[in-house]
């Protein structure tokens, strides 16, 4: 077992940076590894006596691989409990999963592309009411809300691919007031910037895959909550009997990710902002998408609710339109024309054609993923990409 060994220092006296850089300081009872070793088993022992005293029966639902990664991040979201699922989507269709056929669920017009279109199409097959809304505006959420009917309300920010940045406490509250639970996609600004369970939201998803794990080599999602609930029970019954779940080596390399998090977001934090500040009056750039500027929308809102920085996510628009656009991204050498998001290489992707009809992204709009590079060879790169 991987366990706490040494007494652990007082809780709240060290700092996240600490506790992630020691993934907790677990250390493995049988051998005093310092990282825990891998477990593959399937199954579990049962006592002679018929009890299953280990608390663990089978893979699907019980992974010892699970226990440090999952007690990492609930200690970072300052949660209840988290669960580790096989994809950012399991994790984010877990919760609605937990629903009821006729629950009404509030979600934002400019999200995540993949969960907006799983919503619109299976979600709303099975009989929720889902109904997309603009989340910039508290008064619009207000005017949406059905007390007693609306189950959820689904909020990301900043989102996809516009960083359009949503109040996380003003919208708890009302959420609250009208009997809803309040989940929120975090994964941009990673537990590093936000902590949105602190804010009043119910429920935090993250794509692991992207800045958790950070090496764009793994798959991975999770869930923490900020206190147990029915709601959450069900959440927990989806994963185990749905079986969203994830490997023990994806468990095992999202732990090693996880100890360089707030290093790296750091780094893409302050290169995001230096790339935005760059190319915000650049005569081959239309706008810059940034919470992080002044100008740009929600960016009062995202300096109360971000501590740090303003994330490695950004947008601009090319000017001249959407061909050239996608030749802009074409002369990119060191910017990776690829899509995802949160590695350590920075990446370029022309988001109108993966999104397709019904996007809100601009034609003319490039999502910059930034990465650990040195912020001055990003720039340059871009300059002479964007150079006619
Ligand atoms: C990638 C991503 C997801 C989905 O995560 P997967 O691990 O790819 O399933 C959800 N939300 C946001 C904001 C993402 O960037």
């Amino acid at each position: 077992m991987t366990a706490p060994i040494d007494p652990p220092p007082a809780p709240g006296a060290l700092h996240p940076d600490s506790l992630a850089a020691q993934a907790l300081g677990w250390v493995d009872e049988a051998t005093r590894a310092v990282t825990p070793p891998i477990h593959v088993s399937t199954t579990y022992l049962r006592d002679a006596d018929n009890q299953y005293r280990s608390g663990r029966v089978y893979a699907r639902a019980d992974n010892p691989a699970f226990d440090q990664p999952e007690a990492l991040l609930c200690a970072l979201e300052g949660g209840h409990q988290a669960l580790l699922f096989a994809s950012g989507m399991a994790a984010a269709t877990a919760v609605f999963q937990a629903l009821q056929p006729g629950d009404h669920v509030l979600a934002p017009k400019v999200m995540y592309w993949s969960l907006r279109n799983w919503l619109m199409t299976f979600a709303t097959g099975w009989g929720l009411q889902v109904e997309l809304i603009d989340m910039t505006s508290v008064a619009d959420v207000q005017a949406a809300l059905r007390p007693g009917q609306t189950k959820l309300v689904w909020i990301e920010t900043p989102a996809n691919p516009l960083w359009s940045v949503t109040d996380i406490a003003a919208t708890a509250q009302l959420a609250h007031a009208a009997g809803a639970l309040l989940a929120v996609d975090s994964t941009v600004p990673t537990p590093v910037l936000t902590r949105p369970l602190a804010l009043g939201a119910d429920i935090v998803m993250r794509a692991a895959t992207k800045y958790l794990n950070g090496h764009s080599d793994l798959i991975a999602g999770a869930l923490v909550t900020r206190a147990d609930s029915d709601t959450w029970q069900r959440i927990r019954k989806v994963r185990a009997q749905v079986g969203g779940t994830l490997g023990s080596f994806e468990a095992w390399l999202l732990l090693r990710g996880m100890r360089t998090l707030h290093l790296r977001v750091r780094a893409a934090c302050a290169s995001a902002q230096r790339i935005a500040e760059h190319f915000a009056a650049h005569p081959q750039v239309l706008a810059v998408l940034y919470p992080g500027l002044p100008g740009c929308q929600g960016h009062d809102v995202a300096k109360a609710q971000m501590q740090g920085g303003f994330g490695g996510m950004l947008s601009i628009r090319a000017a001249g339109g959407e061909a050239h656009a996608i030749a802009v991204a074409a002369r990119t050498r060191l910017w990776k024309r690829a899509t995802s998001l949160g590695g350590t290489e920075s990446l370029i992707e022309h988001r109108a054609s993966v999104e397709g009809a019904g996007t809100p992204a601009p034609p003319d709009l490039l999502r910059l993923s930034v990465g650990i590079e040195h912020v001055d060879d990003l720039i340059a790169d871009l300059e002479q990409a964007l150079a006619r």
